[in-house]
């Protein structure tokens, strides 16, 4: 079986461990010149959002036989809203790296593969197609989907982020809801070392957003996180990235195409998380080509898990600086403590935001 894989990152590569667990040795082709060769960048799991499964990581292994060692393990999620800061405390989630540093998550899955990577590749889609039997797309973006007519784009996003120097603890991660500052977006600060974090502001591109000036929420941002952490951070890199889609396809296969990673849909609208669903959708591509699940089937849960992430971004933009504050204000209250730290615990396997969706649903149509 001759099978293509296109783009060597998390889905990707997912996808040929997987393939090879079963003896097909794909062809994969990467446009860089090494995996993972771009920014270095600090990225997050919680495992509330990966219900029912409790914890991503013993889960990728035990299932799959994939093994991703996370930077830390966090302990706790300090959240910033205009005027209030709480806290959800507990193992929530994992931290780890990605990009150009030997333990970034691709890196990682690089050396569990087997075959060589075909790096600096100017294949296209079509040369590909014409070579090949089966074609996985897992380049991070949508755009062979859309391409294909195969693609519904939701929103596009301006990111801009930093590396920082400072003293950081490895298991503690910030995030910002300030709408007076970064008008339905959001910030967080996720540190890779004990020395260096990212730092790094996202907003939807709105037309009330584009209109803004994004060197000036930048700075606005940046003397709200230096002062929060009570730190002159050392900016010492810098990247962009501007129209940022999320979005999902159609048709999860096309002919014998396969859409996987970001090409499929994985990168949530809600809050931006993507590794987890890249990871799977590596893998149950591979599954179906293995003749052993079929890819249609598997996906299910996501594009089910992407929809409803979608009421959760509307449900964020629909709220104000004032009723962020008072949720903010509650993580802490005494009454909802623990019940909060318990909930989004990787030790549960509580479906927590499922239950909370026909909330959200009904906020959404009452705010239209
Ligand atoms: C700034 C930022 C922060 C994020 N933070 C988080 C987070 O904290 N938690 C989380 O869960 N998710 C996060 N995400 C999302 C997550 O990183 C993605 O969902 C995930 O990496 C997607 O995996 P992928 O395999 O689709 O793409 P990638 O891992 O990006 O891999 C795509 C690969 O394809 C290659 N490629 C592209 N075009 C071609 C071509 N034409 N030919 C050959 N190769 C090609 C690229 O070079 C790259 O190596 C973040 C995303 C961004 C941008």
């Amino acid at each position: 079986m001759k099978v293509a894989i296109m783009g060597a990152g998390l889905s990707g590569l997912s996808c040929a461990i997987t393939l090879e667990k079963n003896n097909i040795i794909p062809t994969i082709f990467e446009k860089r010149n090494c995996v993972g060769d771009r920014f270095v960048n600090g990225e997050a799991t919680f495992s509330i959002l990966n219900r029912p499964i409790k914890n991503d990581l013993k889960y990728l292994e035990e299932s799959y036989g994939i093994s991703l060692k996370a930077t830390d393990m966090i302990k706790k999620l300090v959240v910033h809203s205009k005027n209030e800061i709480g806290s959800i405390d507990g193992p929530i989630g994992y931290i780890n790296i990605r990009g150009r540093h030997e333990n970034s998550y691709e890196c990682q899955l690089e050396r569990q593969l087997k075959s060589k990577i075909n790096f600096n590749s100017t294949y296209e889609y079509g040369q590909l197609c014409k070579e090949f039997e089966y074609v996985i797309l897992a380049t991070g973006d949508g755009a062979y989907a859309v391409k294909l007519g195969n693609y519904r784009c939701d929103l596009t996003c301006t990111i801009r982020g930093a590396t920082v120097e400072g003293e950081f603890q490895t298991s503690i991660a910030h995030v910002w809801f300030n709408y007076d500052v970064i008008p339905k977006g959001y910030a967080w600060l996720i540190p890779f070392s004990e020395k260096e974090a990212n730092l790094v502001i996202a907003y939807p591109d709105y037309p009330n957003n584009i209109k803004l000036d994004i060197d000036t929420i930048w700075d606005n941002f940046y003397d709200i996180a230096c002062t929060a952490l009570g730190e002159n951070l050392k900016i010492t890199d810098k990247f962009e990235i501007t129209q940022y889609i999320m979005g999902i396809c159609d048709k999860p296969i096309i002919d014998n195409t396969y859409f996987i990673g970001n090409c499929f849909g994985t990168i949530s609208p809600g809050l931006g998380f993507g590794q987890f669903a890249s990871i799977l959708t590596g893998i149950y591509s591979a599954y179906d080509l293995c003749n052993l699940e079929k890819y249609e089937s598997l996906v299910k849960p996501l594009f089910k898990n992407y929809n409803n992430s979608l009421v959760l971004r509307r449900f964020l933009e629909n709220l104000n600086d004032n009723s962020l504050d008072t949720i903010i204000k509650n993580l802490d209250n005494k009454l909802f403590d623990e019940l909060i730290n318990k909930v989004c615990s990787n030790t549960t396997e509580l479906e927590v935001l499922k239950n909370l969706l026909p909330f959200a649903k009904f906020y959404n149509t009452l705010k239209k």
